[in-house]
């Protein structure tokens, strides 16, 4: 079981770099971040120096990795990826800064996540450079200051709120990456098609488009799973039709939510009348992560107009009643 999982992640990632995009040119929307970076890289090239720290913020799938290394192969610079939850101790951290080349970008992802004693590390090597290696234990500790190559620092998030401020300050710039919208994910789509090799309709690409909870990784996965569906069951071509039946099949709905999606809606309207509910509780209830549930199903939701966040918890809104066919005055249970 666990193998199967570990050969699907590893064919899903391999997939995935297949299709990113390799400079700002290829990267499509987020027109506003995209300028704001290049002038960022532009000026710092300039001048001959390593550019701002850059902060990346924005809901998994939207393109953080993908700009990170856009980021690296426009300055023509190494890239050197890591995670926050790899980065457990401060001697892990210690271990990547003092082996950077001059001028590499470093890109941890889920940066939220790293061990406390490694972040107060960084704060000093993003602002001098320098790495306080501390020798000893107790009283007689002592820390030695070693000089570390100048580096860049790529740091992203899934929501800049849960940084510390210090950590955050010490970002020269932040972009926040939105949802796209239907016509960036046609033309992402086409772009994929057109590497892969596949036959898809104008239609068809619309399709996927509306159904891809506004996030590129999303269309790339259900591009290939619709390619499959027509390779099976279809012409061999991306249509409608085909795309149609693959999402029925993979039950992502008619306004592109999937099974997480409206697990949440449905225990929110059902167990819970609507709410207000705190996170924890639905996360419970839906058997997922609070993370999870906050990170990658809430900020489509709120988006769509299904849960609105209030200070007592979330709540269904009439639209999300609606989109699963119940009706809150009769206290509704499918
Ligand atoms: P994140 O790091 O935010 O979770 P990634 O950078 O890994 O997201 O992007 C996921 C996939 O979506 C990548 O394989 C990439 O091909 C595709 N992708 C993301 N953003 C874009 C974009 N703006 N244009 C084209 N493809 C994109």
């Amino acid at each position: 079981q666990r193998l199967t999982s570990v050969n699907a992640d590893s064919v899903e990632r391999a997939a995935e770099a297949a299709l990113r995009p390799k400079g700002l040119g290829e990267f499509v929307g987020q027109a506003s971040v995209c300028d704001q970076l290049s002038l960022v890289l532009e000026a710092a090239q300039g001048r001959g120096r390593v550019p701002d720290h850059v902060l990346l913020s924005g809901p998994p799938g939207l393109g953080k990795t993908t700009l990170a290394m856009i980021i690296a192969s426009e300055l023509g610079s190494p890239l050197r990826l890591t995670s926050g939850p790899a980065v457990q101790h401060a001697g892990d951290l210690a271990a990547i800064l003092s082996s950077l080349e001059e001028g590499e970008v470093l890109f941890v992802d889920e940066i939220h996540r790293m061990a406390r004693a490694a972040e107060e590390m960084l704060y000093v090597a993003m602002e001098d450079f320098r790495v306080d290696v501390v020798v000893g234990k107790g009283p007689g500790a002592t820390a030695i200051p070693l000089e570390i190559p100048a580096f860049t620092l790529v740091g992203a998030t899934t929501r800049s709120g849960l940084l510390p401020a210090p950590l955050r300050d010490r970002f020269g710039f932040t972009g926040h990456l939105d949802f796209y919208s239907s016509d960036d994910l046609v033309h992402v789509l086409h772009r994929s098609a057109k590497l892969l090799g596949i036959e898809a309709t104008a239609r068809g690409t619309e399709e996927i488009a509306t159904r891809s909870r506004g996030t590129p990784r999303i269309a790339n996965r259900l591009l290939r799973r619709v390619r499959d569906w027509a390779q099976v069951r279809g012409e061999g071509i991306v249509d409608q039709k085909a795309a149609k039946a693959a999402l029925a099949v993979y039950e992502v709905d008619m306004r592109g939510l999937d099974r997480l999606d409206r697990g949440v809606l449905e225990i929110l309207c059902t167990r819970f009348g609507g709410g207000p509910v705190g996170l924890n509780t639905l996360a419970v209830s839906v058997g997922e992560e609070p993370e999870t549930v906050e990170t990658v199903a809430e900020p489509f939701l709120v988006r769509e107009g299904f849960i609105s966040r209030t200070p007592r918890g979330r709540i269904a809104t009439a639209a999300a009643w609606k989109h699963l066919g119940l009706n809150p005055e009769r206290g509704d249970n499918p």
